[in-house]
């Protein structure tokens, strides 16, 4: 029994409300964005097989996305939001202004991220990953 501001016990009622904003206009601006790259484009040029491929990449991302913004608003609906999914513990609510969609704290996040393989088979475009070069941090 503590009174007073505790943040670290997750949003307040004010936090959620911006919070939903910006999920829902997070929603809003990639269904507008997948509409977009749904439409078939004019052919333009010769080269327009390569951008079809960027078109379905960034689609992809934008669909991933989606659904964990949608999650995140079912989650908001049943009343389990800021809560880590992995270790049930709050997610810092600073943590959530960054990234709303948030479904794990940064540290099981971190944990999640290294844990599997996502992203191996990336075509072209490496040294830009920023996936590695984090010093310090050896788990285990
Ligand atoms: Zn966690």
């Amino acid at each position: 029994m503590t009174g007073g501001p505790v943040t670290e016990a997750g949003p307040s009622p004010d936090d959620l409300a911006a919070l939903t904003a910006d999920l829902r206009e997070q929603r809003a601006f990639r269904l507008d964005q997948l509409k977009e790259y749904a439409r078939p484009t004019p052919p333009a040029g010769a080269d327009s097989g390569s951008r079809d491929e960027v078109r379905a990449q960034l689609a992809a991302s934008a669909r991933m996305v989606l659904s964990d913004v949608e999650a995140a608003l079912a989650r908001l609906e049943s009343g389990r939001y800021g809560r880590c999914e992995r270790c049930a513990r709050p997610v810092p609510v600073q943590r959530l202004r960054i990234v709303p969609q948030a479904r794990y704290c940064a540290r099981c996040q971190q944990a999640g991220e290294s844990g599997k393989p996502e992203r191996s088979g990336k075509p072209g475009e490496q040294g830009k990953s920023g996936e590695f070069g984090k010093p310090g941090e050896i788990g285990r």
